[in-house]
């Protein structure tokens, strides 16, 4: 493959990015708050940590994450 192949590979793989962007991006927002709390309803980013989950329900409820968060799934601990 020469370099002007690979430019146009790029330019291409450059333009679905775009023309994509702007309309999935609320889809993506919607998705990405997928934490509930179960008592307050509080939403939480997928991307939350474990730790955060853990203080709101302790803090807020005095409840375990199991409790105030039955849908959230614990990554698998790094060995
Ligand atoms: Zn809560």
């Amino acid at each position: 493959m020469g370099n002007g192949a690979k430019a146009q590979q790029k330019r291409e793989r450059k333009n679905a990015a775009t023309s994509k962007g702007a309309k999935s991006q609320l889809k993506v927002n919607e998705q990405a708050k997928n934490i509930i709390c179960n008592v307050c309803k509080t939403t939480f980013l997928c991307t939350s940590r474990e730790k955060q989950l853990a203080e709101h329900a302790e803090n807020k409820h005095s409840k375990s994450v199991a409790e105030c968060f039955p849908n959230y799934v614990p990554p698998l601990p790094a060995k």
